[in-house]
């Protein structure tokens, strides 16, 4: 074993904070049990020193590790499923699930479930059935129902929970943000992507801009933005997040279950958390978002959260049009806008 096979700090924060969005991306095995691991295994946490990361399963086990019990890292994809089907459900079930029983139709226990989710959406299960609800609540009361039954039958227990506030946001909370970036040090790589120059940039704890540009701009642009910060160029560190991007981008990872930290406002935080529940291939409007975020009045500030979103992609400003069905603006351009739209719209490559 040589030193190349050390954790890059992101990959040492992934296992230490036994992230299941990393889950795919790498596998660690520990020099001092001869087992492998995906980042989210439970087991105890390694000593940094004793940790090899692998890019596949079979490089760990040609590297002489056996794969751990606990995790089983060969089932990577049952995790997944389970995301996936519980959006689902909660996406069509009447009323709607409890956790208990949306634990028990998937095959997680509630808090696994609630940990999986949250990492693979960047949303709680509450949030997400507080969004899926109010969009339902907004298709009753278009189709002429009065606002109480819209709201009972839109699978509120009673009318007050549709204003129960969504108390865990995407990231750092706006408290914990500090102006400019102070004390924070930030890894960036500027790549090509098919869809021209992208600025790639994060924190230890996640994604906090993943923009377009030009090449000769983009590191000036993330300067002025956090002039306190420390930034890093690091392409090998960014890697997992740059090889994500660039597979979504040609359309072969709907899902981008990456970390995120982006710099807002509570308000800007909540409609990018609304964001991210827009499915691969769908699209919404700027009212029905405001909808979703239970402030039906704020479509004008709704437009100018996605049109100041930091993190392209992975909150997919892209995905909201104008009532009308027209295209609406794009922070980086309505040719890119349209080109994700298509994109999407043609179905994932298998
Ligand atoms: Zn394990």
């Amino acid at each position: 074993m040589t030193h190349t096979n050390a954790p890059t700090d992101l990959q040492w924060q992934a296992v230490q904070s036994r992230s299941a969005a990393h889950d795919g991306q790498f596998y660690y095995g520990v020099r001092s049990t001869g087992i492998f691991c995906r980042p989210s295994c439970p087991s105890r946490r390694p000593k940094r020193e004793n940790v090899a990361i692998f890019p596949s399963l079979e490089d760990a086990a040609a590297a002489g590790f056996r794969a751990c019990r606990r995790c089983t890292p060969a089932h990577i994809s049952a995790a997944q499923q389970a995301v996936a089907h519980a959006q689902h459900l909660l996406d069509t079930a009447e009323p709607t699930p409890s956790l208990v029983g949306l634990a028990a139709a998937v095959g997680l226990s509630p808090f696994h479930l609630q940990r999986v989710f949250k990492a693979a959406t960047g949303v709680s299960l509450k949030q997400y059935a507080i969004a899926q609800r109010a969009a339902r609540t907004k298709a009753h009361l278009q189709a002429g129902a009065s606002v109480t039954a819209a709201l009972y039958d839109g699978g509120h227990a009673s009318p007050r929970t549709l204003y129960d506030p969504a108390t865990d946001q995407l990231g750092m909370s706006p408290g914990q943000y500090r102006a400019g970036g102070e004390g924070q040090t930030i890894t960036f790589a500027v790549t090509q992507s098919v869809l021209g120059p992208l600025l790639v940039a994060a924190t230890q704890r996640g994604l906090v801009a993943v923009r377009f540009g030009e090449v000769s701009t983009l590191e000036a642009e993330l300067r002025t933005e956090y002039p306190k910060a420390t930034l890093k160029q690091d392409e090998a560190a960014l890697a997992p997040y740059v090889d994500a991007l660039a597979t979504h981008l040609v359309g072969a990872r709907p899902e981008l279950a990456l970390p995120l930290e982006p710099a807002g406002t509570a308000f800007q935080q909540r409609v990018w958390a609304a964001l991210k529940t827009i499915p691969y291939g769908q699209t919404r409007s700027y009212a029905q978002v405001a909808q979703i975020i239970g402030q039906p009045q704020a479509v004008r500030a709704v437009a100018q959260a996605c049109a100041a979103n930091p993190v392209g992609l992975v909150v997919p400003c892209h995905r909201v049009l104008r009532s009308s069905g027209a295209l609406g603006g794009y922070r980086w351009g309505t040719d890119r806008k349209r080109a994700l739209l298509d994109r999407e719209a043609a179905g994932p490559v298998a």
